[in-house]
C-alpha cells in the first residue's frame, strides 16, 4: 500500500497530526500497537495550555472542549500552614484548562473517522524502513495476522517512549540526554467533586501531592511516593489519609471518594536528538519525556506536530524543504524549555536530599508567592509559549 505520510502511534500525537494533515489535504495512514478502545480509555495527562485549546478549536475540535473542559486562572502552591494562589491571567496574560487526554483522544478519534482515513490499530512487529531515502516504508503484522507494508513519502513517529521509530535512527548519529528521578507518583482517580476550584501544588514534609481534577465530579490526586513503591500496600484509607495530611490547612477539609483508577508513574526526564533522520520525523513523547509536575507532556506532543504538519505540507505540497530541514532545532528550543522547566518544579515540590535541601525549596517556595517577577516566570511556562504556525495558518 502506499501513501503519503505514514504516521506511527495514534496518541495524541499522532492523531493531531494526521487531523492537521488532512485539513492541508494530504492523505496518512495511521499504523497503532494497542486497540481503538485501548487507546481512547487510558488516563494521562490532564492540563491543556491556552495555545494547545486554541489550535484545538482553530482544527475543529473545541466543541466538547469548550461545553465541558473547565477553564483555570491559575494554580495554588502550598507548604505547611501556607496556600498561595497565582494568578495566570494577571501574571502572563493566558489561563489553562482542565481537559483530560482521555477526551482529547476520544474527540481527534473521532475527527478520524469523519476523515475517512486508513487506521490500523492492534498492529504488531511494527518496524521503520529505509528512513534515509526517498522512499521510507513501515512494515507490520495487522490485526488480522497479514504482513503489511505502507510505502510513504514521510514516516511520522509518534509512537511515545517505548515505540520503535527511533531506533530507524543509526545509533551512532543518536544522542539522548535522561535523567530518572528518586521518586515517583502514585495517581488516583476518584468519583468525588474537586475540594478546590483549581490545582494545588503541595510541598510536604512527607511527600509532594497535587490535587488536580478531570470534570466537575472526578477528582484526580497524586501522591510522591518511592519509585520501587507497591501499589498493594497503598489501601484507599492510607491513600485519603496522606493525601488529608500533605493538602492540611486550617478552615479547609478534603472530601473523598469512590477511587476508579490507581496506577504508580515513574518520573523521568528524556530528550533524544536528532528528531529528523532523513525523511523520518519524531514527535511527542517519542523524542522527548518530561516529569508531570509542569504539565507540559501532552501540550509538548501538541507543539511538536503543529511544527511538522506545516514543515510536511511546505515539503510535499510546495517542494519547499526549508521548515523540514528547521524542524529538529526549532522544536528542540522549545523542548528544553519545557524539560528545564518540568525538572525545575520537579525538583522545587519533591522531598529529595536533606534538610539544607528542603529549606531551600521553601525559600524558592516563598520567593515566586513574594516576588511578582518570579511569579511571572512560572506563570509564563506553566501558560505556556505560543503553539508555532501548523497547517491552519
Ligand atoms: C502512564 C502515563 C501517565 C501519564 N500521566 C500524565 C499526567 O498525569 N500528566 C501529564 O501532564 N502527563 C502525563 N503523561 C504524559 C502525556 O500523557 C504524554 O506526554 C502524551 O501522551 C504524549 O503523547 P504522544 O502521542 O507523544 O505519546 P503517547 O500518548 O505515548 O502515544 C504513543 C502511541 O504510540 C503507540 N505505540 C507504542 N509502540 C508502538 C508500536 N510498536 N507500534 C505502533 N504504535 C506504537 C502507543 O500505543 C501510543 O498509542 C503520562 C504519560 C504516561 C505514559
Amino acid at each position: 500500500m502506499r501513501c503519503r505520510v505514514a504516521i506511527v502511534g495514534a496518541g495524541p500525537a499522532g492523531l493531531l497530526l494526521a487531523h492537521l494533515l488532512d485539513a492541508a489535504g494530504i492523505e496518512s495512514v495511521l499504523i497503532e500497537r494497542q486497540s481503538a478502545e485501548h487507546v481512547a480509555s487510558r488516563i494521562r495527562a490532564g492540563i491543556l495550555e491556552s495555545g494547545t485549546v486554541d489550535l484545538l478549536r482553530r482544527a475543529g475540535l473545541g466543541d466538547r472542549l469548550d461545553e465541558e473542559g473547565m477553564e483555570h486562572r491559575g494554580i495554588y502552591l502550598q507548604w505547611p500552614g501556607e496556600r498561595h494562589h497565582l494568578d495566570f491571567v494577571n501574571l502572563a496574560g493566558r489561563s489553562v484548562w482542565v481537559y483530560g487526554q482521555t477526551e482529547v483522544t476520544k474527540d481527534l478519534m473521532a475527527a478520524r473517522r469523519r476523515a475517512e482515513q486508513a487506521a490500523y490499530y492492534n498492529a504488531s512487529d511494527v518496524e521503520v524502513h529505509d528512513a534515509d531515502t526517498e522512499r521510507p516504508s513501515v512494515t507490520f503484522i495487522d490485526e488480522a495476522g497479514d504482513a503489511q507494508r505502507i510505502k510513504a513519502e514521510i514516516v511520522a513517529g509518534c509512537d511515545g517512549y517505548h515505540g520503535p521509530s527511533k531506533q530507524a535512527v543509526p545509533q551512532a548519529v543518536r544522542h539522548t540526554w535522561e535523567r530518572n528521578y528518586p521518586f515517583a507518583w502514585l495517581g488516583i482517580l476518584a468519583d468525588v467533586a474537586p475540594s478546590s476550584n483549581e490545582l494545588i501544588y503541595a510541598w510536604h514534609p512527607d511527600g509532594f501531592a497535587l490535587h488536580s481534577m478531570r470534570s466537575h465530579s472526578v477528582g484526580r490526586f497524586y501522591l510522591q511516593v518511592a519509585p520501587d513503591e507497591d501499589i498493594a500496600e497503598w489501601s484507599d484509607d492510607r491513600i485519603w489519609h496522606n493525601l488529608a495530611t500533605r493538602f492540611a490547612l486550617d478552615g479547609w477539609k478534603l472530601d473523598t471518594g469512590t477511587i476508579t483508577e490507581k496506577s504508580v508513574l515513574p518520573m523521568r526526564s528524556f530528550v533524544t536528538t536528532p528528531m529528523r533522520r532523513g525523511r523520518l520525523f519524531l514527535a511527542g513523547d517519542a523524542a522527548h519525556i518530561v516529569p508531570p509536575t509542569g504539565a507540559k507532556g501532552l501540550n509538548l506532543a501538541v507543539a511538536d506536530v503543529a511544527l511538522l504538519s506545516r514543515a510536511i505540507a511546505d515539503l510535499l505540497l510546495r517542494k519547499d524543504s526549508r521548515a523540514a530541514d528547521a524542524y529538529c532545532e526549532t522544536a528542540l528550543n522549545r523542548v528544553w524549555r519545557c524539560t528545564h522547566f518540568s525538572w525545575w518544579m520537579t525538583t522545587m515540590l519533591h522531598r529529595h536530599g536533606d534538610d539544607f535541601d528542603a529549606e531551600l525549596q521553601l525559600s524558592q517556595l516563598r520567593r515566586i508567592v513574594d516576588s511578582p517577577s518570579a511569579a511571572t516566570e512560572l506563570a509564563q511556562n506553566y501558560a505556556g509559549l505560543p503553539i508555532p504556525l501548523s497547517t491552519l495558518d
